[in-house]
């Protein structure tokens, strides 16, 4: 199935839930702009490498759309189309004042230099610079993209359009970033995974955890957890799964990643497994934290976790989650799980308009009260109407993102 029709397929279950009507279900689900650019850069030995880039704007009824950027060689228009969906979803389901957008190239960034990096980040700014900004469409760092892209995007995109640090979030701390940011899709995730196990009567350290992925957010939600209680028997990344019964040392391994240029690979201080092994080991809650479509109909039925968070965007296809939902595993979904990302760019947003500067406690604060309202809004809902979680976050998005298309007209 393809990325875009899995998040319809979602959409779609939640807009009967709703009875939405089918015009409207139409305007809701076509993107506004799809835009592909041609992006072409010097490579460092002179030859000229040209690749594709997009940026799919989804909606803007509850306001400017914002969204990351993908560096992944994966990347095509309809993965980008169905990002782009669950970017208005998100910020719909923690009231974030955002519509929806996303962008990325189809590269691999790790077979870049940092200049040619740099030289294709501008390239593609100067193509798609006219149709972002910070009123309009506000980019933000996804997988393959970090802080340092951020700060050649905003400063070509400057160039053009003169000093406004809001045009981009993610950004380094020193150069209008804010503090908090880097950990907060991570965090998040942590902050989510205590509240969801609490409301099942769980304690954290009856809850032996694996995660997949030990990138940005897999790493920091691994943090989070370890530092309350939660024994973290599981992470992978490409190189493998590192496995320990009792609990990994987290922290260790953290500090080990980053010397080792963010891999796990030689770390020898915990078991090694194929990095396939992590998705069927006999645990309490799986966190996926990589790519999205990790678990299919093909192995959902291999999987022992009786708790799943979706840290990734899109990790569960439509045909697995009903598979799981029927053994009565308990997801919590995307566009709530991994939300705490897009909800501290606002905060950056938001002081880069102030001209401000709020201090790290500060953020992590209103973090957590952001998604703790979400959190309970989606659980009652789901309660209230006897459907899924997920189910339940797209009817509290979708209802939204409804009202405020009738509210402003843009539905005549
Ligand atoms: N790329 C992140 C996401 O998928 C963050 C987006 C943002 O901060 O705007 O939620």
């Amino acid at each position: 199935m393809r990325a875009s029709e899995s998040t319809n397929l979602y959409f779609q279950q939640a807009a009967d839930q709703l009875k939405t009507p089918e015009w409207m279900r139409k305007m809701l689900l076509m993107p506004k702009r799809e835009v592909t650019v041609q992006v072409s850069f010097e490579r460092d030995n002179g030859s000229v490498e040209t690749v594709v880039g997009y940026r799919v704007q989804h909606d803007n009824a509850r306001g400017p759309m914002k969204g990351g950027l993908r560096y992944h060689p994966a990347v095509d228009l309809d993965e980008v189309r169905a990002l782009a969906a669950l970017m208005t979803w998100k910020t719909a389901v923690t009231e974030l004042p955002y519509g929806g957008a996303k962008g990325g190239i189809a590269i691999d960034p790790k077979t870049l230099s940092k200049k040619e990096l740099e030289r294709m980040t501008r390239a593609f700014v100067d193509a798609i610079h006219e149709i972002v900004g910070p009123d309009t469409d506000i980019p933000a760092p996804d997988m393959g993209t970090n802080h340092e892209v951020m700060s050649w995007f905003r400063n070509q995109w400057e160039k053009y359009h003169g000093f406004n640090p809001a045009v981009i979030t993610g950004k380094p701390v020193e150069e209008y970033g804010a503090k908090g940011r880097e950990e907060a899709t991570g965090r998040g995730v942590g902050l989510l995974a205590v509240k969801l196990l609490k409301r099942v009567n769980v304690r954290p350290e009856q809850c032996r955890t694996a995660i997949q992925g030990f990138g940005n957010v897999g790493s920091h939600a691994s943090k989070f957890l370890f530092e309350s209680a939660f024994p973290v028997v599981a992470v992978s990344d490409l190189s493998g799964t590192y496995y320990n019964a009792k609990g990994l040392n987290i922290p260790e391994m953290f500090t080990y990643s980053i010397k080792n240029g963010n891999r796990l690979e030689g770390f020898t201080g915990a078991e090694r497994m194929p990095a396939e092994a992590l998705l069927e080991l006999d645990v309490d809650l799986l966190i996926p934290a990589a790519l999205g479509d990790v678990i299919t109909k093909e192995n959902a039925s291999s999987i022992r976790a009786k708790t799943i968070i979706e840290a990734a965007n899109g990790p569960i296809d439509p045909e697995a989650d009903a598979l799981l939902s029927a053994r009565r595993i308990l997801i919590l979904p995307d566009i709530l799980a991994n939300a705490g990302g897009v909800t501290v760019s606002y905060f950056e947003w938001v002081q880069n308009r102030q001209h401000y500067r709020w201090t790290l406690d500060r953020v992590r604060q209103e973090l957590d009260h952001t998604l703790s309202d979400a959190f309970e809004n989606v659980w009652q809902q789901s309660s209230n109407h006897d459907v899924s979680l997920r189910t339940a976050a797209f009817m509290l998005a979708i209802s939204r993102v409804q009202r405020a298309t009738e509210l402003g007209g843009g539905a005549v």
